[in-house]
């Protein structure tokens, strides 16, 4: 039997920022090391590894701007930003980033406001954590892999392939359960659930989408950049501008990742349908206006030549065959209704049905841990004293941007303290003292 006074499942941002927050506070109330052992217990045989591999391997740590800004443009559900607010503002982007520079890992924030380190390699990120966790005496358990946990007389015991961990306090910091090869297979919502807390089922986020009928050859790898992708279903229709990426299976690309995590809901009721506007900017009527003035200006010209212009030339041909368009077509006698229908497609070429969202395949997975019973000025359970989740094992899921990262930092970080605070409230209370 090992003891400890605080076990963290889970050594990716979030348990390792806990582990920091605990320490930290004790260490200020001058609380001896030894007097109060912090253990994470990881079952890789070294931690951090989406952050290893976040941000295809140039791992984008966070997002630049004030904390409020960064919730708002990072979380879309007002749920996850009343939530993540307290923790946001204890934890924030720029003490993160402060860590890292004091050990002199430059960082470079780029104009959409997503920083990365300097040196484009994610490794140097997780090196700073590690040599902070040995500077703040945490017990580093690998290849621990935590199979059960149970709570007996006040105490958490978590069995760890034979041996038992011991511990007062309890992080379940377990992840979500996308890129399951990596280790997050879903083990903290069968323990959340065996303590009694309600899941809310894991779907897709983040992920790339699949179409029931593959793109054509020649139309994978094309980049359809500042579009408006629209997800259309009989109750339902969602939007996101961006790019998006045709894949030889769908779609992915900045919009399609974004939007994903909704479409994924919508479709364990329905089906989806997606679509492309092209032409974002512009309402319909400005664009048939457009159309109608080519038909003297650009009276000899190919209509195709207007979309060559604008769009990746291979998809020119699919998008006049669905507006019924020939491609010889000129402007000077093209006759109104296929106009018509060249402004309907340009504003909504369809791309396809949605066939699946794999889960595993998302940079994040939705749902996890229900929010409401989870206190957001702790990260500790409403049902069970002394323990407590934080990070992706949440029912949270951000945007592309750094902004997951930094939701398990902070939550993360907050659970320790609020571990550490509960401590020092036991040994400073009056009680103690006789
Ligand atoms: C390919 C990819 C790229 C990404 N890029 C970015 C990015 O650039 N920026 C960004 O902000 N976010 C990015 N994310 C998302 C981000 O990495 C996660 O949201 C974040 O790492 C979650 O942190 P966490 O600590 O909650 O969980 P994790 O980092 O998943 O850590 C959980 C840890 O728990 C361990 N574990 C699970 N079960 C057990 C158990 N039973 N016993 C012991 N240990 C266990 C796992 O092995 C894992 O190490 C990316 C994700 C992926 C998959």
């Amino acid at each position: 039997m090992h003891h400890f006074h605080f076990l963290i499942i889970g050594g990716g941002a979030a348990g390792m920022c806990a582990a920091l927050g605990a320490r930290s506070m004790l260490r200020c109330h001058q609380i001896a090391d030894d007097a109060f052992r912090i253990a994470i217990a990881e079952r890789n045989s070294r931690l951090g590894i989406k952050i290893r591999i976040s941000g295809g391997g140039k791992c984008n740590i966070t997002h630049a701007g004030e904390m409020m800004h960064v919730l708002a443009k990072g979380f879309l559900r007002q749920s996850e930003q009343r939530f993540l607010k307290p923790s946001f503002f204890e934890l924030s982007n720029d003490t993160v980033l402060s860590w890292l520079h004091s050990k002199g890992v430059q960082t470079l924030t780029r104009e959409n406001g997503r920083i990365f380190p300097r040196s484009g390699k994610a490794d140097d990120v997780l090196c700073v954590f590690e040599k902070l966790l040995s500077e703040h005496a945490i017990d580093v358990r690998l290849n621990a892999h935590v199979e059960r946990v149970r709570k007996e007389n006040g105490v958490f015991i978590a069995d760890v392939g034979g041996a038992l961990f011991q511990s007062e306090h309890l992080l379940i910091a377990t992840g979500g359960v996308s890129y399951p090869k990596t280790g997050t297979t879903g083990d903290g919502l069968r323990f959340a659930k065996a303590f009694g807390h309600t899941v809310v089922t894991p779907t897709s986020a983040l992920a790339p989408i699949y179409l029931t009928t593959k793109p054509p050859c020649d139309l994978v790898g094309i980049s359809l950049r500042n579009v408006a992708l629209i997800a259309e279903s009989s109750t339902r229709k969602l939007t996101r501008r961006g790019d998006v990426l045709i894949t030889h299976l769908g779609i992915s690309g900045p919009a399609c990742l974004s939007i994903s995590r909704d479409v994924a809901e919508v479709l364990t009721t329905e089906p989806v349908s997606l679509f492309v506007d092209f032409f974002p900017d512009d309402s319909s009527e400005r664009l048939e206006w457009q159309f109608i003035s080519f038909q003297t200006a650009r009276a000899a010209q190919f209509v195709r030549t207007f979309f060559e212009e604008r769009l990746p030339n291979v998809i020119v041909p699919t998008l006049l065959a669905q507006a019924r368009v020939p491609l010889e077509q000129k402007w000077n006698c093209l006759p109104k209704p296929m106009r018509r229908s060249l402004t309907a497609v340009s504003k909504k070429y369809f791309l396809g049905d949605v066939q699946h969202i794999p889960i595993e395949r998302g940079e994040v997975s939705a749902g996890g841990v229900a929010l409401h019973e989870v206190n957001p000025k702790t990260m500790r359970s409403r049902h069970v004293e002394h323990l407590y989740f934080a990070g992706e094992v949440l029912d949270v899921a951000g945007e592309v941007g750094g902004f997951n990262l930094q939701a398990a930092y902070s939550t993360g970080w907050v659970a320790g303290e609020s571990v550490a605070k509960a401590f020092l409230a036991q040994v400073l209370s009056p009680q103690n003292h006789h």
